[in-house]
């Protein structure tokens, strides 16, 4: 089964754009979704992270979020140490939730797809790009944030430039209306390929 990744910058429309390809029927895994839930039932990646962070690092079982992202704000270190405990039991994680669906292609969407080497394992890899003031305006319209907080994790993501130069597609979601066309047109071509 082909494993088509699905990437892209902060609020480029990574999961809008994943959501119109499971509306043509293709299994989506969002990656992001799946550590949010493994960083609470999953066993190993909690006693490592108390061991990186110390027992502060849950709160009545759920993540310590406020907590941990001061450690990282004050050390970027910890974001990749934290990085390296999630990234194994999420490639784990996909690779079993991959056995059980029936498709000729699935879709693993995440935001740091490039940033911490997953893409290597991926067979086509499907990059979302807007522009930079348009990605501000959704985030700021979408999440109780500010221009500064988007700003330094934009600083932190590999650019669009090199995101596009390892990439097999490229949709550039501005309309939905087009990217709905992109999107369909993307899924007849790999459906060609197989
Ligand atoms: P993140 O990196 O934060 O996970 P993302 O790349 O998954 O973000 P989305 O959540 O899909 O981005 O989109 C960000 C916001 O912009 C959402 O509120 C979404 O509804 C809106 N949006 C995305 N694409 C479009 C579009 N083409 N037209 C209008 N609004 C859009």
């Amino acid at each position: 089964m082909i494993e088509v990744g699905l990437t892209g910058g902060i609020g480029s429309g990574k999961t809008t754009v994943a959501k119109e390809f499971g509306a043509l029927g293709i299994p989506v895994y969002i990656a992001d979704e799946e550590a949010k839930k493994l960083m609470i039932t999953s066993k190993t990646i909690k006693r490592k992270l108390i061991e990186l962070f110390g027992e502060e690092a849950y709160l009545d079982g759920k993540l310590n979020k406020p907590f941990i992202a001061s450690i990282i704000f004050n050390d970027k270190t910890y974001l990749e140490r934290m990085n390296a405990i999630i990234h194994p039991q999420i490639a784990s994680h996909f690779k079993k939730w991959k056995q059980k669906q029936d498709a000729p292609y699935v879709i693993k969407e995440a935001a740091i797809l490039f940033e911490n080497g997953s893409y290597k394992k991926l067979d086509v890899i499907i990059t979302v790009t807007a522009p930079k003031e348009l990605k501000i305006k959704r985030l700021l319209r979408r999440d109780d944030t500010t221009e500064e907080k988007i700003e330094s994790i934009m600083k932190n993501q590999w650019s669009d430039d090199e995101k596009i130069k390892r990439s097999q597609y490229v949709i550039n979601n501005v309309e939905l209306a087009k990217t709905k066309q992109e999107v369909l047109k993307i899924h007849r071509q790999i459906l060609k390929n197989q």
